[in-house]
């Protein structure tokens, strides 16, 4: 079963990959235009300079460089429940937060979770494989230099279409959440895909609504949450909450902040 599980999983990996790119708020691949437009420029380029000598123990605020246009985020509270940490634009996880995590790849793919939450997602896969549905995992956990990377890129390459570098970063965070404020840093969140163009309209999504919630998955940026999550409408995108906090959330229709915020 396992090896066929692989084989399937690789498949549906081949067939799709070419929709993995799609973007989103917090959506970033290795794959976009954006990387052969500039990922080599240096990313501490554009940066304050003392950054350089900042070291992993210090939170990600005190090493912000984006501060000549974005806010600095506070540092994300780490002191709770782990599978409840908030992680968004306004909070930014410790610089040295995924040293104490441990990855592991999921479903026999190159995609990798917090270990916590892998093996609820397998379960989840194999729960929806049962039922004929492959929830393909496109993206995993990204580091936060790759995350720097990429947005950084894009700030290149809205800076070499004319942007002054201030309004180029704006632009871009509207594209690519700034490195350390996407949950996929942490591991807590899956990228799931399908090899049809809009996953909104997929069984897959329609599954995924019904029972995600029974592996402890909520859909973190929902449609009608936009004003309050600051992200776009991202049907692809599965945080791991826990089964309970996921069924309260699921039953309230409340988004994770919401949740939170009486939590
Ligand atoms: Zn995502």
């Amino acid at each position: 079963m396992k090896k066929l599980l692989a084989v399937i999983t690789a498949l549906c990996i081949a067939a799709s990959f070419a929709a993995c790119s799609k973007g989103g708020a917090e959506n970033t691949t290795t794959t976009t235009s954006a990387d052969s437009s500039g990922a080599e420029l240096t990313s501490k380029d554009g940066g304050d300079p003392d950054s350089e000598a900042t070291t992993k123990d210090q939170p990600l605020a005190s090493t912000w460089d984006y501060a000549y246009a974005i806010e600095t985020p506070k540092v994300a509270d780490t002191s709770g429940d782990w599978n409840l940490l908030l992680v968004n634009r306004e909070h930014a996880l410790p610089e040295n937060y995924i040293d104490s995590v441990e990855l592991v790849n999921v479903c026999n793919t190159d995609e990798q979770l917090d270990k916590r939450v892998a093996s609820h997602y397998e379960d989840m896969f194999n729960a929806a494989a049962a039922d004929g549905l492959y929830l393909t995992p496109c993206s995993g956990y990204r580091s936060y230099e790759l995350q720097k990377r990429n947005f950084q890129s894009r700030i290149d390459m809205y800076m070499g279409q004319g942007m002054t570098m201030t309004y180029a970063t704006i632009e871009a965070s509207k594209v690519i959440l700034p490195p350390g404020t996407s949950e996929h840093n942490a591991g807590l969140a899956m990228d799931i895909i399908s090899v049809q163009d809009s996953f909104e309209n997929t069984e897959h999504f329609k599954w995924l609504c019904e029972n995600a919630q029974d592996y402890g998955f909520i859909l973190r940026y929902p449609k009608d949450k936009q004003d309050v999550t600051k992200i776009v409408y991202e049907p692809w995108h599965w945080r791991y909450v826990g089964v309970e906090a996921a069924r309260e959330m699921k039953k309230s229709g409340e988004c994770l902040e919401e949740y939170l915020s009486h939590h």
